[in-house]
This record gives C-alpha cells, sequence and structure tokens, in this order.
C-alpha cells in the first residue's frame, strides 16, 4: 500500500537533497531551491527516530517540491511545530502530502476495517494525527466521507450505507478503561441480545 511508499526514494528520484540538520525545535522541516535550481529539503534530527512525524514533514516538504514552481524560483518553506495558521501555498503542499500519503481508497479500506477515530488512523498510515485531522478535513470537503459512512450492527451485522443515520437505529456508547466506543444497533431487539450475550461473556470471564 501507498502508506509503504518509500519518500526518501522519491526525493531522490525527484533529484532533490534530503538531509538532517541540527535544527532548533520548533523547527522541523525546510525546503530550499538554489539559485541553480536545486531543491534541498533539511529534516530536524530530533524527529530522525519518529517514523510518524519523518513521514509527515517529509512528505509535506516534498508537497512544497511538487505544487510549486520548484526548480525555477528561489523558494524557502519552514515547518514548525504547533503552526497557528497554514497558508495558501502551505495548503497546497500538504494536501499534496495527505493525498499522497492517505489516498482515498486506503482510506476507505481503513474506515470499512472500523478504523474511524484519528489516533487509530495515525497509527494505521503511520503518519502524525495533525496529518490525519487534514487529510479528513479535505475528505470532507470534497465529500468522501459521506460515502465512507458505513454503519454496521454490532449484533446482526446488518449493513447501512445511507448518507443519514437512520432513525431507527440505536446508538450505544460503550465506555472501556481506555476508550468510548460507539456501537450501532439495528434494532433494541438486536441490542438487547447484544447485552445478553455481552453479560454471558462476563459471567464466564468471573468464573
Ligand atoms: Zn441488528
Amino acid at each position: 500500500m501507498l502508506a509503504n511508499l518509500n519518500l526518501f526514494e522519491l526525493a531522490q528520484e525527484e533529484g532533490i537533497i534530503v538531509d538532517w540538520f541540527p535544527f532548533r525545535p520548533p523547527l522541523l522541516g525546510y525546503y530550499w531551491c538554489t539559485d541553480s535550481g536545486q531543491a534541498v529539503i533539511g529534516l530536524c534530527e530530533e524527529i530522525q527516530n519518529d517514523k510518524k512525524a519523518t513521514r509527515s514533514i517529509l512528505a509535506e516538504e516534498l508537497g512544497h517540491h511538487y505544487t510549486s514552481a520548484g526548480k525555477f524560483t528561489t523558494q524557502h518553506h519552514y515547518r514548525y511545530r504547533n503552526r497557528l495558521s497554514v497558508s495558501r501555498c502551505e495548503e497546497k503542499a500538504l494536501r499534496w502530502a495527505v493525498e499522497t500519503l492517505i489516498p482515498h481508497d486506503e482510506l476507505q479500506e481503513a474506515y470499512s476495517r472500523g478504523i474511524t477515530n484519528p489516533w487509530d488512523l495515525a497509527d494505521y498510515f503511520d503518519v502524525l494525527e495533525e496529518t490525519i485531522h487534514f487529510r479528513l478535513k479535505i475528505a470532507q470537503l470534497k465529500g468522501e466521507l459521506k460515502r465512507l459512512i458505513k454503519y454496521i450492527c454490532d449484533e446482526c451485522e446488518k449493513e447501512v450505507e445511507d448518507l443519514d443515520f437512520p432513525e431507527s437505529w440505536v446508538t450505544m456508547i460503550d465506555k472501556t478503561a481506555y476508550s468510548l466506543e460507539e456501537k450501532h444497533f439495528c434494532s433494541w431487539s438486536c441490542l438487547s441480545d447484544y447485552r445478553q450475550r455481552e453479560n454471558a461473556l462476563l459471567k464466564k470471564k468471573v468464573i
């Protein structure tokens, strides 16, 4: 899958020099095009052992290369941690990055496997959570998310792929030690069957 895309190889093929630099945080990445047209990407040494950050930042810097005039203009782009706003050219670069790291069909695949919350998606795609948030924002703007929504009854596994959540369905919030899980049931009787089954399982565990 594209999530395994080797961004370093991609940069090499494009003739971009990628190197680690002792940047002072919060500076994480840097894209620069020299007067002679040599594109350079600098990455902060601090994120070298953080695969998620490396992939996310490098993709973003590559995005600058692909979405700007690149070779023919001298350009500087700095990527800081906890940035407050995204400029237009950053937006374009970021868009390239997130759609390359997380293509629509793979996002859909993740959703159909029940991987839907940002932190799980970040693990699945090996990117920063903020990268996921931006990808989901784009998906929302493009109306992709609507198509991705799929409700499956946790008891009988009946599926609904409506744009609107069917009113007849029952939602239950299951609180565990680590998360809040939303469970969907096509009817109250399915919910009650589910609870009975869970209680039976719980009793077995206790014994
Ligand atoms: Zn059901």
